[in-house]
């Protein structure tokens, strides 16, 4: 349920009214928008009289959220939520943030050579898996904890945040240093994990599951923010369809429904999506004017020679002139808004 109040409501009233909203177990939330500021509630509003709270002089009117997403919706929070980083990198506040690095870390000569050379192309974020999430259990998993001490020291030396996926609660505490935590596709449902994620302070950059409606996606991200982390990026990454000429189908239309329905910003993944690297720029550049709120890139310095995904990863210079093309594109547009 919202309440959205008059312009500058009484402060007396408003805060009696909050105080009588909390002693029916209502968690309470506020949004001062541009146009409108809006109290946010959750709990069992069945127990809430609507029509007794918009009688009140301050209220303008009273709205149930249809939607089972709350704390995830736009009606709830109307303003775009913005991610604030070190280094006083943004995401969601209308720039175009690029993260990139490798599929994984590979050694320490790998990771640093491709922090520095993202860097120079215009990353701002820096990403890398430490432990693998793979299809089989022979495959490589990942330099885990080697590998997040390299990847931090790679951040480090660059000046760049770096992400991660977690897909064990156990490996919690092996990532203190990561900026942020990344839940996987296949980790998109695994609600024990997302609950976890709700209680620590970092933010999170949550992939749609590769069979996954935009409502499940934000079903998930309410997980993560009904445990009080509101930290949540959205990330299209690709469904899976009929087709099997790429990886998955990147389905463009994510970017845009979920910024209507969503406050949370959204992140396209042209890498995963397409498993071809020669795919990888023109999908970078249909999200950029799409709407996305920033790219997740894998960028290899040496990709036929990569351990892992080597047909999806850029080379630098693919990388660089990427990154060029988009920010003409989401100049253009943010022209044109
Ligand atoms: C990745 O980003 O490296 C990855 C494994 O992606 P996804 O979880 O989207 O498959
Ligand atoms: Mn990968």
């Amino acid at each position: 349920m919202i309440v959205v109040l008059k312009e500058n409501p009484d402060q007396e009233q408003l805060n009696s009214l909050i105080e009588w909203l909390k002693s029916k177990n209502m968690e309470v939330f506020f949004s001062e928008g541009k146009s409108q500021t809006i109290l946010g509630l959750v709990g069992d509003t069945t127990q809430i009289d609507g029509d007794l709270i918009a009688a009140l002089d301050i209220v303008e009117s009273v709205r149930r959220i249809q939607e089972p997403y709350k704390k995830a919706n736009r009606k709830f929070h109307p303003a775009d939520t913005v991610i604030e980083l070190p280094n006083g990198i943004r995401i969601g506040d209308g720039s175009l943030t690029i993260i990139a690095g490798p599929s994984a870390v590979e050694s320490e000569e790998q990771i640093f050579k491709t922090a520095a050379l993202v860097k120079a192309a215009g990353a701002s974020i820096l990403r890398g898996a430490t432990f693998k999430a793979r299809t089989s259990p022979y495959s490589f998993q990942g330099l885990r904890e080697e590998g997040i001490r390299l990847l931090v020291a790679a951040g480090k030396e660059n000046g760049m945040p770096v992400v991660t996926e977690i897909s064990d609660i156990q490996d919690i505490d092996k990532m203190a240093d990561i900026d942020i935590l990344q839940v996987g596709a296949r980790n998109m449902k695994n609600y024990a994990l997302l609950k976890e994620l709700g209680r620590c302070d970092k933010p999170i950059f949550l992939k749609r599951g590769d069979s996954s409606t935009y409502e499940d996606l934000l079903m998930s991200a309410e997980y993560i923010m009904s445990k009080g982390n509101s930290k949540v990026v959205l990330v299209e990454r690709g469904i899976r369809t009929f087709e099997n000429y790429t990886n998955d189908t990147l389905d463009i239309a994510a970017v845009p429904a979920l910024k209507q329905h969503s406050h949370l910003p959204v992140l396209v993944d042209p890498s995963r999506s397409s498993g071809r690297a020669d795919l990888v720029e023109p999908l970078a550049l249909a999200a950029t004017a799409a709407g996305a709120d920033g790219l997740t890139v894998e960028v290899h310095p040496d990709p036929q020679h990569a351990v892992t995904d080597g047909r999806q990863q850029l080379r630098p210079e693919a990388f660089q002139s990427l990154v060029r093309k988009c920010r003409t594109i989401h100049s253009a547009i943010k022209e044109e808004n």
